[in-house]
């Protein structure tokens, strides 16, 4: 509503008047449209206001939110203690300020009569001869307060005096709510600059730590003037992680307080309670009896707080999945009136994504060990296989997937018992063990895996979540350990046989009571010659490989004569030829051969000697001489036993005998052939075998023609 000025019948300097009223409600109007913060509206009212009205004092008071109360916010031009009387006072109050805001009308008063009159409690107070107006500031029917005006003379308030002002009150209520919306906007903005910087901060990095650091840091000074996070740690202390205040020695500081005054995890208040209860905590202003509760008898601590100047306090817990991390506090101090539902909602926001930025990042961790864990396990030699509760695979390494011959992806997430089906049995032989109680003892098992028999160490632990065994393909050690347990078997049975014999002889010649013929004392002195070069023969083999495996063989290599060579072993083994075995030398092909003669001769003597041992039921014996290639071949074969061809590698092995029972009755160590090939290749030959079982073998010795 705009005053209406008639002008006609009006004097010269009443215009002039009219006119000067308008100018100064204009420049009222342009302030106002210029003022942005709730303190430039007020400024602006009670300066170019006041002017405008022609008042000498005015007051401006806010209707508080629980609309019960009006709050003084500025005045000027009243002398005397303002604030301490009338800074706050209930609507229902007797006074002309309420008086307004409970009936919403604008109230004239042309003098302090007139005022007394109608609240005498105001009787005797104020300064002289003043009229006063009250005026609502109102908009759209809602009330946002009070404004007064005091003039310094009793005055008679024309229509349009009245509706000058109440133009005043209602600019001075837009501008008001303008102001107000627009502080409110800025906050929402900051609020939520602040939370997009922050959330941007905390997916940053994975190292929480450092940015809920940075987190503290940006939240002040713009939310609060004191930031602090706490941690709880591994033993369910609490940690401070992070305090923040523009004043970097007040942050020095306040670690300080924190050292003397450590928090109880016991605490009924703040950061402990929050951690405790996972609640969160909001004081829009502290209460003077938390404040006291938290000093006590200290004055030291009375003094801090003083300082401190601590107005209200927001404590939100960092969770995620259920569990408290930590807390974020937000103080408000000295630039900070307090903290409003939306900063308490602001903090739930951070302190939400915070704990879930720590709980990433702390999953990332583990994740990442256990990536590391499971990529070390990828390159260890001894299978990994990990069941879940139920019996599940959860990791089965390359190592596992050579051994059983079932890839990671066709094991993972079936039932162990599916993927190889002899499982239970390997399991029931191993004691499984608890992380930290001893180590896991392996034990050495037979595992079925796809119709072959392996041979595994397998240990098992049990960590409460499931189990994790490793497994050691073994096969090749037992192996060598039964053909060398076997060969204890052989050897000592091997051992026995010639020294029952030369003690049987040697017992019977020195009888006193036996006369014997000398005849048969020659053939006893025989025997005792003969089974004592069987024994010593098993010893030198014992020995032989003994130095082949330490590589203590000397070699001579020089040129020799086959023939010589075939000959003479053919002729010592004549010498005591079984019954049934024919043997012949066939030296057609021969060719000097470079070798160690002794060595050779060993090889030759040993490989005629089986021949004759391994054709019980007789037959003929030929060592063939011959030469192809720049190679010297000499072979010995016969038409015994002869050997399957599964076995005919094996043979070649140490302390391997075909038939370690010996249930042809034939004997020896199992030696034999491993020291013959060894002794050929050292000289740069090779022996290699052919045979058919029940048709006799055949056994090539290739060594280099001598040049
Ligand atoms: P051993 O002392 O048992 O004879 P060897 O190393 O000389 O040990 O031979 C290993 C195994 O090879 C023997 O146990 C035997 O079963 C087989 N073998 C060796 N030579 C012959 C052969 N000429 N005929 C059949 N089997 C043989």
């Amino acid at each position: 509503m705009t005053p209406s000025v008639n002008t006609e019948g009006l004097s010269l300097e009443a215009l002039a008047d009219a006119a000067d009223r308008a100018n100064r409600l204009q420049r009222v109007t342009e302030r106002l449209a210029g003022a942005l913060t709730p303190q430039q509206v007020l400024d602006a009212i009670l300066t170019e206001g006041l002017r405008a009205a022609e008042a000498r004092a005015g007051a401006i008071g806010l209707v508080t939110e629980d609309g019960q109360a009006i709050e003084l916010l500025a005045q000027s031009g009243y002398r005397g203690p303002v604030f301490e009387e009338y800074g706050h006072f209930p609507l229902d109050a007797d006074l002309p300020m309420s008086h307004v805001a409970r009936t919403g009308e604008p109230l004239f008063l042309e003098s302090r009569a007139e005022r007394n009159e109608l609240f005498p409690s105001l009787e005797g107070k104020g300064e002289d001869g003043n009229a006063i107006a009250v005026l609502p500031l109102a908009l759209d029917g809602r009330l946002l307060g009070v404004i007064a005006l005091s003039f310094g003379e009793n005055m008679v308030f024309s229509e349009e005096r009245r509706q000058m002002k109440m133009t005043l009150a209602h600019q001075a209520a837009q501008a008001l709510e303008r102001s107000r919306l627009y502080a409110a906007e800025q906050a929402a903005r900051q609020r939520l600059a602040f939370v997009a910087e922050a959330s941007e901060l905390l997916s940053s990095s994975l190292d929480y730590e450092q940015t809920l650091k940075q987190v503290a840091r940006l939240a002040v000074p713009r939310l609060a003037d004191w930031c602090a996070i706490d941690m709880v740690g591994e033993d369910g202390s609490i940690k401070r992680l992070a305090v923040a205040h523009q004043d970097p020695d007040k942050v020095q500081w306040a670690y300080e307080l924190q050292e003397r005054y450590p928090p109880d995890p016991d605490d009924p208040h703040g950061v402990a309670e929050v951690i405790r209860s996972g609640q969160p905590e909001f004081f829009p202003e502290l209460p003077e009896e938390l404040l006291e509760e938290l000093i006590g008898d200290d004055e030291d601590l009375r003094r801090i707080v003083d300082e401190l100047g601590l107005r209200a306090t927001i404590c939100v817990p960092l969770s995620a999945r259920g569990r408290t991390l930590g807390a974020l506090t937000l103080i408000a101090a000295e630039t900070h009136a307090g903290f409003d539902q939306a900063d308490f909602d602001l903090s739930l926001e951070v302190a939400r994504r915070a704990g879930i930025a720590v709980d990433n990042s702390r999953l990332f961790q583990e994740a990442e060990k256990g990536a590391n864990a499971a990529r070390a396990l990828a390159h260890v030699a001894d299978g990994v296989v990990l069941l879940d509760r139920a019996g599940f695979v959860r990791h089965w390494n390359s190592a596992a997937s050579l051994m059983m011959g079932v890839s990671e992806e066709e094991a993972l997430g079936r039932r162990v018992e599916a993927v190889v089906p002899a499982w239970d049995s390997l399991s029931s032989h191993i004691r499984l063990v608890r992380p930290g109680e001893e180590l896991a003892r392996p034990v050495t098992v037979p595992l079925m895996v796809q119709g072959h028999e392996l041979w595994v160490s397998a240990s098992g632990v049990d960590f409460g979540e499931g189990t994790v065994y490793a497994l050691r393909d073994v096969t090749d050690e037992h192996a060598v350990e039964k053909t060398r347990s076997d060969f204890v078997a052989t050897a000592s049975h091997e051992l026995r046989t010639p020294l029952a014999a030369i003690y049987g002889a040697v017992r019977t010649i020195r009888r006193e009571d036996l006369e014997l013929a000398e005849t048969d004392e020659a053939t006893f002195l025989e025997i005792i010659e003969a089974e004592s070069l069987r024994l010593a023969q098993i010893v030198d083999q014992i020995l032989v490989a003994g130095q082949i495996d330490a590589d203590a063989v000397d070699f001579e290599l020089e040129t020799c004569d086959p023939v010589e060579l075939a000959e003479g072993v053919a002729e010592s083994a004549a010498l005591h030829l079984p019954h049934g075995i024919s043997l012949h030398v066939d030296k057609e092909g021969a060719r000097p051969i470079l070798c160690d003669v002794n060595k050779l001769r060993q090889v030759l003597v040993n490989l005629v000697d089986n021949a004759i041992k391994y054709s019980p039921d007789g037959g003929d014996v030929e060592i063939k001489l011959d030469s192809a290639n720049g190679e010297c071949l000499i072979e010995v074969a016969d038409e015994g036993l002869g050997i399957p061809s599964s076995e005919r590698e094996r043979i070649f092995e140490k302390f391997y005998r075909l038939d370690p029972q010996q249930t042809r009755g034939v004997g020896g160590s199992g030696l034999g052939l491993y020291i013959c090939r060894e002794l050929v290749e050292r000289m740069n030959g090779r022996l290699d075998v052919e045979s058919e079982p029940g048709e006799g073998s055949r056994f090539t010795v290739r060594l280099p023609v001598s040049a």
